[in-house]
């Protein structure tokens, strides 16, 4: 058994898949060609919770899709790496652009194209709904699937090894209360 505490003690960034782990894999298809994706305003909040604990937030998908585009911005989601079936050219690109290393950054997907950079991430992290090869080569696997709020699980998870989930949730509990401009939860 990995030791989860020290491991996720050095995590910065998290990158996420986003079919399978954002959603539970579904494309809906539109008669005229238009496309829609169910996302969960629960993992809308993981990503506040996110930003709140100062955890950067990275998307890679392998697969185009202008309503990941549009759900990433929702979420302030910047990193948005959308449609690039080998992850390693996104993964390195992120690593060098937030000068971090591999044992920094936790990585949270479902499926084999998933698995090259799972081995190489510190943390890596399985959906429920994960394929059991990706289950079998990561240190968590979520209780909840994909698009069922795994990808809020995965953040909360490791800010409790981190001991600090508590004093996150207090902080934007307070800025909610007395909000900014724009409302933190989308
Ligand atoms: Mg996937």
């Amino acid at each position: 058994m990995p030791d989860v505490k020290n491991l996720c003690a050095k995590i910065k960034m998290l990158i996420s898949d986003v079919d399978g782990v954002l959603t539970d894999g579904s494309v809906y298809k539109g008669s005229a060609g238009e496309e829609f994706k169910r996302f969960t305003v629960i993992d809308g909040a993981g990503a506040a919770i996110a930003r709140a604990a100062g955890l950067n937030i990275a998307l890679i998908s392998g697969r185009h899709s202008e309503a990941t585009a549009i759900r990433a911005a929702e979420m302030k989601i910047t990193e948005l790496h959308n449609g690039t079936l080998d992850k390693r050219g996104p993964y390195k690109e992120i690593k060098e652009k937030y000068n971090l290393k591999d044992d920094e950054i936790a990585y949270v997907g479902d499926d084999i194209i998933d698995i090259v950079i799972m081995k190489q991430v510190g943390v890596p992290i399985a959906v429920a709904n994960a394929y059991k090869t990706v289950k079998d080569i990561s240190v968590y696997v979520t209780e909840k699937s994909g698009g069922q709020g795994a990808f809020r699980e995965a953040i909360e998870w490791i800010l409790i090894q981190q001991g600090r989930l508590e004093e996150v949730l207090t902080a934007l509990q307070d800025e909610v209360q007395n909000p900014p401009e724009t409302d933190p939860y989308h």
